[in-house]
């Protein structure tokens, strides 16, 4: 039998505020255990909670980003339970009055065309503190640091099919909320976290299945193997006629482990928080958080295509994220073709910022000199690669480095006319050759002669030179 794969996921986000959801402490991230703390964020009698507009602001603009329905009024509720890192004995959060539902987002899906998954809700919460059980032996410590910090939590609909989609969708997530900035999204900092549910059903079939969590998926490339082990868990539990139970699991050993049957929300008791009035926000407010938001990468591919005539694929790699389309552009704004930018920055630029995963380090002016001596038959492309890795470690222009590095073409007929003999005198069997016949033999004298310049020598005089000097008279 053959079996459909039916996933939904939960994220949660850190949003990048200075401060926590609902006191002024840091949100800094590895600051000494427990110096970020006050009375609110643990939970002291008579402290109270005051919302964080800052991080209202960010989750209002992922949900716009994400087209979800603002709720002018929202609740705050109390999400009780006991765990040691949760000072209060609860976590306020948002139950069946959140931020916002009913979003979406068209993503490429890897088995299908573009798909449309639908997102359920968004709404914000605080974080838990931090069990570490590393630091004091055979003992668990408990760093308050992260208690109170601002989370969106986001909920799809179980619209994905496959894991390898799954993953689709979490890297085209993680990219909106990069352009947006309202998180970094460090996923080994516990910045994005994701929680998946899945199950199996009959291909076509239109009920859904029991279905299983998992957790603690510490990249997307884990999310992806999570949910394959736990789809072919599913599928041979149910060839072998047995059941599936509500069962979570945790990814974080890399093998799946079952860590507690899944609690159903009215295990919570959630109420609304009496401390915190609902969080009710203006028309006006909204409006202007729509139009602060950025332009977003689908619509920045569509018009990278329509303005540069890049391709498809390539207006896709240049908007991978906001840093590298701001300097695509800024590239072009100094001057040079849209085309030949794109392909120095999907090359070396985008090669020197992954390799040192540093910010670019040749600025856009510098990089459009360097294109135009290229276009000028100043450089050759090999050559003009190494000036670009000078350039990064220098504030001198290409023209400078590029007479440094003693790299800058040579277009001098006697200096090429002399390469060429020398190479030719040395040859003259292949010359022969040539002269009976054998034309191809032509690549082979100007890669000779290239050699011999030190691959300085303008090719399209070498070539013209070689011909000339190639031919049976002379
Ligand atoms: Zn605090």
């Amino acid at each position: 039998m053959s079996w459909e794969t039916v996933i939904g996921l939960e994220i949660h986000v850190q949003l990048a505020t200075r401060s926590k959801m609902f006191c002024g402490c840091s949100s800094a991230f590895g600051d000494q255990p427990n110096t970020n703390v006050c009375p609110t964020c643990l939970g002291l009698p008579g402290a109270l909670p005051v919302a964080n507009l800052e991080a209202v602001r960010l989750a209002t603009r992922a949900a716009l980003a994400l087209d979800l329905t603002i709720h002018r009024t929202s609740v705050f509720a109390r999400k009780n339970y006991f765990y040691p890192d949760l000072p209060k004995g609860y976590q306020i959060s948002q139950f069946d009055m959140p931020l916002a539902t009913a979003g979406r987002l068209r993503i490429a899906s890897p088995d299908r065309d573009d798909i449309t998954v639908e997102i359920t809700r968004l709404h914000l919460e605080e974080d838990a503190g931090k069990s570490l059980h590393d630091r004091i032996p055979e003992k668990t410590a408990v760093d308050f640091n992260r208690a109170g910090v601002p989370l969106v939590e986001i909920v799809t609909e179980p619209d994905l099919r496959s894991p390898a989609e799954a993953r689709a969708f979490l890297v085209a997530l993680k990219q909106i909320l990069q352009y947006l900035e309202i998180s970094d999204c460090n996923m080994e900092e516990g910045h994005l976290r994701v929680d998946a549910n899945l199950s199996i059903r009959p291909a076509n079939g239109s009920t859904l299945g029991v279905k299983q969590e998992v957790k603690n998926m510490n990249s997307f490339a884990a999310a992806e193997r999570a949910l394959e082990q736990l789809r072919d868990r599913q599928i041979d539990l149910v060839e072998a006629k047995q059941a599936i139970e509500l069962t979570t699991f945790s990814a974080a050993s890399g093998a799946l482990r079952a860590i507690r049957k899944k609690e159903e929300s009215h295990d919570y008791r959630y109420f609304p928080e009496p401390d915190l009035p609902p969080l009710t926000l203006a028309d006006d407010w909204i409006a202007d958080e729509r139009h602060a938001l950025p332009e977003l990468p689908e619509a920045k591919q569509i018009r990278f295509q329509h303005e540069y005539g890049i391709r498809p694929y390539d207006a896709d790699v240049l908007s991978a994220t906001r840093q590298i389309a701001d300097y695509f552009e800024a590239v072009v704004a100094a001057g040079a073709p849209p085309v030949e930018t794109g392909k120095w920055v999907m090359g070396s630029v985008l090669h020197e910022t992954k390799e040192d995963d540093h910010p670019v380090q040749v600025d856009p002016s510098r990089l459009a000199a360097l294109i135009a001596m290229v276009a000028r038959g100043d450089l050759s492309t090999l050559a003009a690669k190494r000036v670009y890795r000078a350039l990064a470690a220098t504030n001198d222009g290409p023209k400078a480095v590029a007479e440094r590095l003693g790299v800058l073409q040579v277009r001098n007929e006697d200096q090429i006319t002399a390469w060429v003999e020398a190479v030719l005198q040395a040859r003259d069997s292949e010359v022969a050759r040539f002269r009976d016949g054998e034309t191809k033999l032509l690549g082979f004298f100007m890669g000779q002669v290239m050699q011999q310049s030190g691959g300085k020598a303008d090719p399209d005089k070498v070539r013209a030179i070689l011909s000339d000097k190639l031919q049976p008279d002379s």
